[in-house]
């Protein structure tokens, strides 16, 4: 595993214009806090304003720090200004409001050239004349590096994707992800401070873009590079992340840990976003989907999960650091260690009690357990089978479960479901989140 030594890279000296002079307070100069490193984005609004439709404010006042080293995804659904905050930190559009600094220094003004970021784009960036090789090399022509470097560069980045021996290739002959491959190697040959990616694997298939994200992932990493990742796909940002950065109607609504935010989304919208498909209110008294219907149908359901939970009746649950949904939410943190939390649904939902909450179900939340089915009381609930599929090795089943609707369960080994079957279903703890109410 190599990591780049940015100090001795010719070619990452692009920012000198960005970099604050280096001050050292003199005697009885009040002591200045230090600045942050890396990339910090404050209040940042971006608007457009095209004639016929009006303003469309598609960034609403957005904070985002990313540390150095650190590879945080911007996620969220088409539309929800994603493109316009990377465009403002890129220099590509002026933010209306806000700041963008790199290691404390405000970036307004400096254009796209003189920030030292790299950018990579979903499709059609290489040099169709140009290949392989010549393609990575051109940031360190323009940057003026010797031959020798260039080759010796180029060389260790195509191996790092995955690519060594594709120099002389055309970029004509290659697939869509060796294409994008080189295009990453390119980005990062004049070892950008930070490289922005627009949602770099979107035109790839989806098989090929999982291995892909993976790689992209292990790439960044050994190359240290900082980084933050344009997707709309949950898994790609989960697989290429330390920290994501959840976005909705131009504001970020949780930033975190992948494992944290899986466990612990700060609210519905968040949950249902990163696919968890069914929700139960645990509060007695509210309705089954949150509405405040009959609480009568999803009692059974109700019952199975606090038990699995072990959350107090009532529905009381930890307190997350909640925020009503839509609220401009500050950056968590940098946390650039990509590491697993302890805190599990359960453990969470033992600790300190807030108000009333909603257990979210993703795919497999209840599994289907025909033998144990009778054996503890409140354990289980019924549910009606609707079909199954055989998918990744294991049957998915839909069940209609009272109070709920559908929900994919999930069945050992391959059973013979008849639709209208009525089958016990237990709670797996781990596939279900508690969701501030
Ligand atoms: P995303 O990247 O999440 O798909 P965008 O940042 O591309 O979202 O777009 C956010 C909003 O801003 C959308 O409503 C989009 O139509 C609008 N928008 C983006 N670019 C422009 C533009 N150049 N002119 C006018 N509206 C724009």
């Amino acid at each position: 595993m190599s990591v780049t030594d940015r100090t001795t890279t010719p070619a990452a000296t692009t920012s000198t214009s960005a970099t604050p002079a280096a001050t050292t307070p003199g005697p009885g100069t009040p002591e200045v806090a230090p600045q942050p490193r890396g990339l910090s984005v404050r209040d940042v609004v971006v608007r457009y304003d095209d004639g016929d439709t009006g303003p469309t404010t598609a960034v609403d006042g957005v904070c985002l720090d990313v540390a150095p080293g650190e590879v945080v995804a911007l996620l969220g659904p088409s539309g929800c200004g994603k493109s316009s905050l990377l465009r403002a930190v890129a220099g590509l559009e002026p933010p209306v409001a806000g700041s963008v600094r790199w290691d404390g220094a405000d970036l307004a003004g400096v254009p796209v050239h003189r920030r030292g970021f790299g950018l990579m784009f979903q499709e059609g960036q290489l040099f169709p004349h140009r290949d392989v090789a010549r393609n990575v090399a051109f940031g360190l022509e323009m940057a003026g590096v010797g031959r020798r470097d260039r080759a010796d560069r180029v060389e260790r980045l195509l191996r790092t994707v995955g690519l060594a021996g594709y120099g002389r290739r055309a970029v004509s002959t290659l697939s869509g992800g060796e294409q994008q491959r080189v295009a990453l190697a390119r980005a990062l040959a004049p070892t950008p401070q930070l490289l922005l990616l627009d949602e770099p694997l979107s035109a790839l298939d989806r098989s090929l873009r999982e291995r892909l994200a993976a790689d992209v992932r292990r790439t960044l990493v050994e190359t240290g590079t900082t980084a933050l990742f344009v997707t709309h796909d949950h898994d790609e940002a989960f697989t290429v992340a330390d920290r994501v950065a959840v976005m909705s109607a131009g504001r970020l609504l949780q930033v975190d840990t992948p494992a944290r935010l899986w466990r612990r989304p700060r609210s519905r919208a968040v949950a249902e976003f990163l696919g968890y498909e069914a929700f139960v209110v645990l509060d007695d008294d509210a309705g089954a989907d949150g509405a405040g219907g009959a609480a009568e149908p999803a009692r059974a359901i109700r019952a199975a999960l606090v038990r699995a939970l072990a959350v107090p009746d009532g529905g009381v649950v930890p307190d997350g650091g909640v925020v009503p949904d839509g609220a401009a939410v500050p950056d968590s943190g940098a946390v650039p260690d990509g590491g697993a939390v302890s805190d599990g649904g359960a453990a969470a939902a033992r600790a300190e009690p807030s108000s009333g909450a909603v257990a979210a179900l993703a795919r497999g939340a209840l599994v289907v357990d025909l033998a144990g089915g009778r054996s503890a009381a409140g354990a289980h609930v019924d549910g009606v089978v609707q079909g199954t599929t055989f998918r990744h090795g294991r049957t998915e089943v839909a069940v209609d479960v009272a109070g709920v609707g559908s929900v994919t369960a999930v069945a050992a080994g391959v059973p013979v479901l008849a639709p209208g079957q009525r089958v016990p279903l237990r709670v797996d703890p781990d596939l279900v989140a508690v969701v501030p109410g």
